[in-house]
C-alpha cells in the first residue's frame, strides 16, 4: 500500500506492537476466562501512551494523529479485542471530551490521573430505553445550588468498564428538549451498580448496568450534538478494532491452511479454500483503505461523517465475514477453545453493534448521499 506513517506514528506504533506481543496477546484467554482485565493493565496502557492519544500536547497528551490512534486500536485488537474496544472509546469519547468541553479546573483535577491510568474512565450514553435512538435518554439532570453541579437520576446500560471506572462521562437530559454531559465520580452513594452484563464476546470488558439516585454530576457545558459528535472519530477506532480482529484471524487461518492436509493435499491448495482466502485478503485491504481515508481526512481537519460510517460499517462486516471463514477453514478445530479464531469470531460481533449498529451506519451514509 502506498502509505507511510510519520516518524512519530512509527515510533509509537512500534511501542504498541511490542506491548501487544509481550503484555496483551499471551494473556487474552486468561482475561476472557476471568471476565476481567488485571488492574495493572491501566498504568501499563498509560506508560505506552495509549490513554492520552486524543489530548493535545498542551494538556499533557501526545497529540497523536487520528491515523496513530486508529492504527493503535488495530494493533491492540490483534492481541485482545476487548482491550482495543476500551482504549478506542476511552480516548475518543472520554479523553477527547475533556479536551473539548471540560473547564480548566476540571482538566487540572482529573487529567493527570487519567493519563497515567490511575483514574479509570467509562462513557455512559445507552439506557434500557435509549439505544440506537440516543435522544430518548431519560436520565435527568437538575441543577443544584452549587454552581456547575447537578443532581442526576436514571439508569444506564451496557457501559463498558462501568464496573471499574472511577469517573464516567455521562449523557443526561437537562430539559424536555436538551441533553448535555456530566462528569460523575462513581465513589458516591448515589451511584448504584446494578449488575455486570456478561456478553458472548469481548468478555473481559467490564460491561455493566447502573442506576443513579440523586447522584452528583459536574457539568461540562456542551450540546448533545457536540457530545455525540465525538462518535465520528470513535467509530474509526472501532473500525481499527474490527480490522485488527480480521487480520489476526486471517493470519492464523493462512498458517493453518498451509499445514493441514486432507485428500493428500494442503487445504491451501484447494480452490474453495483459496477463494475464501482471496476474498478475506481483498476485504481486509479495502477496510484498511477506508479506515486510512477517514483518519487522514480527520487529521486534515475535514468532515468525516460519511467516512467514519463507511470505515466502521465495512470493517465490522469484514471482521464478521473473515472470522466466520476462518472457522470454516479450521473445520471442527475452529470451534475449539484451543484455537483463537473462535474467540475472534465472538469478539467481532460487537463491532457491528457498539457505537452505532450497522443499520444506523447505513442511515448516516444514506442521509449524506441523499443531501
Ligand atoms: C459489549 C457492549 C459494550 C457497549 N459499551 C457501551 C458504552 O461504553 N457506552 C454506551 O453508552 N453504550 C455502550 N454500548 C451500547 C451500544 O452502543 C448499543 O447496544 C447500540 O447502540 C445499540 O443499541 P441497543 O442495544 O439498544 O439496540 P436497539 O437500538 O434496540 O436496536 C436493536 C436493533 O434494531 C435495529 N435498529 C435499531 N434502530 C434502527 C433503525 N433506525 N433503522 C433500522 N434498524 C434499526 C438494528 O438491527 C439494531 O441492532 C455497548 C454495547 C455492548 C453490547
Amino acid at each position: 500500500m502506498l502509505f507511510e506513517y510519520s516518524p512519530e506514528e512509527s515510533t509509537f506504533l512500534a511501542k504498541v506492537r511490542e506491548f501487544v506481543t509481550t503484555e496483551v496477546l499471551p494473556f487474552t484467554r486468561e482475561w476472557e476466562a476471568n471476565t476481567a482485565f488485571p488492574d495493572e493493565i491501566w498504568p501499563k496502557l498509560g506508560q505506552v501512551g495509549l490513554l492520552n492519544m486524543a489530548l493535545p500536547k498542551t494538556l499533557g497528551g501526545s497529540g497523536m494523529s487520528c491515523v496513530g490512534y486508529t492504527e493503535a486500536c488495530r494493533e491492540l485488537a490483534k492481541g485482545d479485542p476487548a482491550l482495543s474496544m476500551n482504549v478506542a472509546a476511552i480516548n475518543a469519547l472520554c479523553v477527547a471530551h475533556f479536551a473539548e468541553f471540560a473547564s480548566n479546573e476540571q482538566q487540572a483535577k482529573y487529567l493527570p490521573g487519567i493519563i497515567t491510568g490511575e483514574i479509570k474512565l467509562a462513557w455512559g450514553l445507552t439506557e434500557p430505553d435509549a439505544g440506537s435512538d440516543a435522544r430518548r435518554v431519560k436520565t435527568k439532570a437538575e441543577p443544584t445550588e452549587r454552581q456547575g453541579y447537578y443532581k442526576i437520576n436514571g439508569r444506564k446500560m451496557f457501559i463498558s468498564n462501568g464496573g471499574k471506572a472511577d469517573l464516567i462521562v455521562l449523557i443526561a437530559r437537562t430539559s424536555d428538549t436538551e441533553l448535555s454531559a456530566f462528569l460523575m465520580e462513581t465513589d458516591q452513594p448515589g451511584f448504584k451498580l446494578e449488575k455486570r452484563i456478561h456478553t458472548v464476546g469481548v468478555c473481559a470488558s467490564n460491561t455493566v448496568q447502573f442506576s443513579l439516585i440523586d447522584a452528583v454530576g459536574w457539568h461540562t457545558p456542551c450540546t448533545f450534538e457536540q457530545a455525540i459528535g465525538l462518535l465520528y472519530r470513535g467509530r474509526l477506532g472501532i473500525a481499527g478494532m474490527a480490522l485488527g480482529i480480521a487480520e489476526k484471524a486471517f493470519e492464523l487461518t493462512l498458517e493453518y491452511a498451509k499445514q493441514r492436509e486432507q485428500f493428500n493435499r494442503r487445504l491451501a491448495d484447494m480452490q474453495s479454500v483459496q477463494n475464501m482466502l482471496a476474498d478475506s485478503a481483498m476485504e481486509i485491504r479495502a477496510a484498511h483503505l477506508l479506515l486510512l481515508d477517514g483518519a487522514r481526512k480527520y487529521d486534515a481537519g475535514l468532515p468525516i461523517i460519511t467516512e467514519s460510517s463507511f470505515a466502521k460499517l465495512y470493517a465490522s462486516e469484514t471482521a464478521n465475514r473473515v472470522t466466520n471463514r476462518a472457522i470454516q477453514i479450521h473445520g471442527g478445530r475452529g470451534m475449539m477453545k484451543d484455537f483463537l479464531v473462535e474467540k475472534l469470531w465472538r469478539d467481532a460481533k460487537l463491532t457491528e453493534i457498539g457505537e452505532g449498529c450497522s443499520e444506523i451506519q447505513r442511515l448516516v451514509i444514506a442521509k449524506q448521499v441523499l443531501k
